[in-house]
């Protein structure tokens, strides 16, 4: 089997509401889906979220946008692959890596078609090229996005009347604000809720973040917190002087990465999704380190559209060892929502079929490949270049 040709589209997925995070500079949804084409018919699919504000610590990596997106994939990665056996992805992931240096939301979403074509062709799903299910149903955690005590915990009040019983709460990083808002959620939702805040990099400096922590874990009882420095140095002061678990996000991006945490003692638990990796298989590979760290982890795929999710449900599947429930959108579509808000943050998608959803838990699809099919209509309803 050999790849023919290479069709990356930028589309502009419909948002629920006006969700946001710091740091948080673009509406969501404006993302790439790619299709690749094969001499035997077969068509894999892949998909790069890419936003410009979002490339780790410190700049050490590169935001990308649709357009760098296209770029690369038109321009550099198609005159590569051309030709070659989609099926052999490490070889894929190495030329890449030898031509483009970095860009990972780009590779992610060329390796995930390549793994979508691999398994369309030896009809099995991704999780199986990845060593099989370790789990098939996957817990939804809810992302509430940054708004005002009263609002977020109605919010937060509707998503748990919707089955879904594990929330992460985006705070704009100041004390009081933020323990104004764990407070109200928590008041909301009752005792039994798993709930986090995710600061996205707020707090300034360690001594803040102790103290913003602690008092929101007396107070509201928050379970976990999520990236609140910036910084591997900085992580490691708040993950050595607090007791709830430290979710590292921005700061895990790559398995040198994730080495280095484990190593200097930076998180508690490692949040991955297929694109900061670079791909599933990159994905995987934290996982293991994970896994030899005695470190959890958790798969994001709030942001996601339907064919970018799919790799994350299988990603969320395959991986070994103690996954916690990580931000995972259910993907709606127009006219066949399965709730009013929980795990929504587009009212529409691209995918012919809603992933299975029932009491707070996503199914792991199991058709062949990433196990999605692209709608035409919308895909040209939704396209902007
Ligand atoms: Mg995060």
């Amino acid at each position: 089997m050999k790849i023919t040709s290479f069709d990356p589209q930028v589309i502009q997925l419909p948002g629920r509401s006006d969700y946001t995070w710091r740091s948080l500079e673009v509406p969501i949804g404006r993302y790439v889906v790619l299709r690749v084409e094969t001499d035997e018919g077969i068509v894999g699919l892949g998909e790069a979220p890419a936003i410009l504000t979002w490339g780790g610590e410190n700049q050490r990596y590169s935001g990308e946008d649709p357009e760098i997106v296209c770029h690369l994939v038109n321009n550099v990665i198609a005159g590569k692959l051309t030709g070659t056996d989609p099926r052999n992805v490490k070889s894929a992931l190495a030329t890449m890596d030898e031509f483009v240096r970095g860009f990972p939301y780009t590779k992610a979403m060329v390796e995930s078609a390549l793994l979508d074509i691999t398994g369309k062709a030896a009809g099995v799903p991704v999780y199986q090229l990845l060593g099989g299910a370790a789990r098939t149903l996957l817990p939804v955690c809810h992302s509430v996005g940054i708004a005002p005590p009263e609002k977020a915990a109605e919010t937060a009040r509707q998503v748990v009347e919707d089955g879904i019983r594990h929330v992460q709460i985006k705070v704009p990083g100041d004390p009081a604000t933020d323990l104004a808002i764990v407070k109200a959620i928590r008041k909301a939702v009752g005792d039994d809720i798993k709930m986090h805040p995710d600061i996205n990099r707020g707090y300034k400096d360690a001594k803040t973040a102790i103290n913003s922590i602690k008092a929101m874990a007396a107070e509201a009882d928050i379970w976990a917190i999520e990236q609140p420095v910036e910084g591997i140095d900085l992580m490691t002061r708040i993950t050595t002087a607090v007791d709830v678990p430290v979710i590292v996000d921005e700061g895990c991006w790559s398995p040198f990465d994730a080495m280095e945490i484990a190593r200097r003692n930076s998180a508690d638990i490692l949040s991955i999704y297929f694109t900061k990796a670079g791909g599933l298989i990159r994905s995987m590979e934290i996982g293991a380190i994970g896994r030899a760290a005695g470190m959890p982890v958790n798969v994001n795929g709030s942001l996601e559209g339907g064919v970018g999710n799919a790799a994350n449900l299988h990603l969320s599947a395959a991986l070994e060892g103690q996954v916690l429930p990580g931000v995972i959108s259910i993907n709606t579509l127009k006219g066949r929502e399965q709730t009013r808000i929980g795990g929504v943050f587009y009212v529409d998608d691209v995918i012919t079929e809603p992933f299975a959803y029932a009491n707070g838990c996503l199914t792991v699809p199991d058709a062949p490949g990433l196990g999605v099919e692209l709608d035409e209509d919308k895909m040209k309803k939704y396209r902007v270049s």
